[in-house]
């Protein structure tokens, strides 16, 4: 996700600024090639990148990158670094697997798009519905607008206006989501751009694993679906407690309100996402980033239930655009990817392969932490594990956006990227693949150690 990570911009105390002083000199020294390009893209590009995030990485100018190859990247000054960030889940099985290369090369003698299904559909529609269990699915070219289109059904086959999302959720650049508690308040979320509505209106905000206020803002029976990630995975990283899905489940039911499980991330949890494997009974299923080796793509499944509301809303609606769907979706490109992805590099051995290697660098990685004395904690959903810099698990989006003000993280973020080490910025997370190895998460916990005593050292300077 993006957030506003200027290191500048942080309340961090004078060891940590000079840490972190310490180490953008040091990319500076270390990057030149990446300098001279800067130079050239700030003259064409919102500062400087061709997605504006891309200058969030804490580096003083932009990291330019050559090539990625499995849990590998390259830059263009020559370094070899190891990827734990893989593109924020979008390259989680590996950059650019040996498969998802033959299918690249196959489909590029035999078109990429033309707005007609091929017979790949008939294949994929098979392969997701056996791996989730859904009977019906369609296909967008990003996550968030396969929840903008989940969004928009759920509204239209329940005749209700509202959604409801958890504070400090991320599903995406879907207006709707853009709704934050403030001292128990809902309000727009700061920071956002353009937006003319007051989305509270519509989107009604509670805090995760909090049953009462879930209870209470589905009692009127108004809202048409709850979106949710499994596991908040944007704000730090926020488990469920004990039985919050089933009393999620169990409310929605009850009120007749849409359970939308958003996978996008949690797909780290096994092949069938969380949702396999915690046996979850949602209503919509939505799933992107990696599911097309890279190349933008994503899914959004419904149970038969839904389908019959879906098609019983579609008869007798007014004639006219739906709003939903995008011309290059459902390509005959998006749709070999999916086939080879989920037949040949999501599979269950490549989870089989990754997951020791992820809880052998959460444990190491705890460690590390108690070796440096830091008052931080690892948690880790399948694949994904992620530094909290705080003692105490958070419990919901409010208590997790009060850690990380002394801006420990985010210097450690850019000690590891100096030393060949890459963890995806704004947060403390790290994604292990088939392709990353004993030998990379022992350098990468070796580098992450030092780094911990550094920030220990700032911290207490
Ligand atoms: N859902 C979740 C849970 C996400 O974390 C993200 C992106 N971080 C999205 C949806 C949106 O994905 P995209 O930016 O590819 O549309």
């Amino acid at each position: 996700m993006a957030a506003t990570s200027d290191p500048d911009a942080r309340g961090i105390n004078d060891g940590i600024g000079r840490l972190m002083a310490a180490e953008r000199l040091r990319f500076a020294r270390d990057n030149p090639k990446s300098a001279a390009l800067a130079e050239e893209t700030a003259k064409h590009w919102l500062h400087g990148v061709p997605l504006h995030w891309m200058s969030d990485w804490g580096t003083p100018f932009p990291h330019f990158i050559e090539a990625a190859r499995g849990a590998r990247m390259t830059d263009v000054d020559g370094h070899a670094l190891i990827d734990f960030c893989l593109g924020d889940t979008g390259a989680m099985f590996g950059h650019a697997p040996e498969p998802v290369i033959r299918t690249l090369a196959a489909q590029a003698t035999r078109g990429f798009t033309t707005m007609l299904p091929t017979a790949d559909a008939a294949r994929v529609g098979e392969l997701l519905s056996e791996r989730f269990g859904l009977p019906f699915w369609q296909v967008t070219s990003t996550a968030s607008d396969a929840n903008r289109a989940v969004l928009r059904w759920a509204r239209g086959i329940t005749g209700r206006a509202k959604v409801l999302v958890f504070n400090g959720c991320y599903h995406g650049a879907v207006e709707d989501s853009y709704v934050a508690l403030e001292h128990g308040q809902p309000r727009n979320r700061p920071g956002l751009v353009g937006e003319v509505r007051d989305v509270t209106a519509t989107s009604s905000v509670i805090e995760f694993n909090d049953v009462a206020a879930l209870e209470r803002a589905l009692a009127a029976g108004d809202v048409a679906c709850v979106l949710a990630e499994p596991v908040m995975t944007n704000c730090s990283m926020v488990l469920p407690e004990p039985g919050y899905h089933a009393a999620l489940r169990a409310l929605t039911r009850a009120t007749g309100t849409l359970l939308v499980i958003d996978e996008t991330h949690t797909i780290s949890s096994g092949p069938a996402g969380y949702t396999g494997t915690h046996t979850l009974e949602p209503d919509f299923f939505v799933l992107g980033k990696p599911i097309a080796g890279g190349v933008p793509a994503a899914v959004y499944g419904w149970s038969a239930a839904v389908d019959q509301r879906l098609r019983a809303f579609l008869t007798d609606r007014e004639p006219g655009y739906s709003g939903i769907g995008t011309t290059l979706s459902g390509s005959a490109l998006q749709l070999a990817l999916i086939r080879t992805v989920f037949e040949a590099v999501m599979t269950e051995a490549a989870y089989a392969k990754a997951m020791p290697q992820a809880e052998r660098l959460e444990q190491k990685l705890a460690a590390a932490i108690v070796g440096a004395g830091l008052p931080w904690h690892m948690v880790r959903v399948g694949l994904r594990a992620e530094i909290v810099p705080s003692a105490t698990r958070p419990r919901n989006g409010s208590e997790a956006g009060m850690i990380d003000h002394d801006g420990g993280l985010a210097a450690l973020q850019v000690f590891a990227l100096n030393r060949g080490v890459v963890i995806t910025p704004f947060h403390g997370m790290l994604l292990v693949s088939p392709e990353t190895s004993a030998a990379d998460i022992d350098h990468a916990v070796s580098v992450l150690s030092d780094g911990m005593l550094a920030v220990k050292a700032a911290l207490g300077a």
